[in-house]
């Protein structure tokens, strides 16, 4: 029986040399494959009346978008700077190179709302951290951050758990 891990494949040398590039679309491509990340994410966070998943732009749309289907929650997303229509709330954050800036419709939610968070992958944790800040500071209140996979070394988890978050995670 393949497991979640199975499907997704390590592209050497991307974007840079000396990363090992975690390619999950080879997930998402399979029928069977993705099925199965889907319901694993989601299983922890039904039935609990969540009202909203925030998924990070860009891997973080086509989970988050099936996870909320499934969970029966509604979907918002976390673009990077310029994309989204409306008012917005933006967040700068630092990546190995630089900095950038993701942002969030102000009216996304109403202040109370119970969030699940969702991305590919979490390596430093540097954007899941801009994107749970962007809705704590509208009032959102996270009840879990799901990852398809963790890289534990990079200090993401760790980061996340420190600040009191629930972190989930299907492989490593
Ligand atoms: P972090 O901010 O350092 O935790 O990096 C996580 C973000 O970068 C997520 O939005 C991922 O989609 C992306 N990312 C970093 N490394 C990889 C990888 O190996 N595969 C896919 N996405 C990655």
């Amino acid at each position: 029986m393949k497991t979640v891990q199975d499907y997704i494949r390590t592209i050497p040398d991307f974007p840079h040399e000396g990363i090992l590039f975690r390619d999950v679309t080879t997930l998402f491509a399979d029928p069977e494959g993705f099925r199965m990340a889907v319901d694993q994410l989601a299983q922890p966070f039904a039935g609990q009346g969540i009202d909203k998943v925030v998924g990070l732009e860009a891997r973080g749309f086509i989970l988050g978008g099936a996870v909320a289907r499934q969970i029966g929650a509604g979907f918002v997303p976390v673009r990077k700077a310029g994309k989204l229509p409306g008012a917005v709330i933006a967040q700068d954050y630092t990546l190995e190179y630089g900095a950038t800036t993701v942002e969030l419709h102000e009216d996304a939610f109403q202040p109370g709302e119970t969030i699940l968070l969702v991305d590919d992958l979490l390596a430093t944790g540097g954007t899941a951290e801009a994107g749970i800040r962007l809705v704590e500071r509208l009032g959102g209140r996270i009840v879990g951050c799901a990852f398809v996979v963790d890289l534990p070394d990079l200090g993401g988890n760790a980061r996340l758990r420190a600040l009191g978050f629930d972190v989930r995670a299907l492989c490593a």
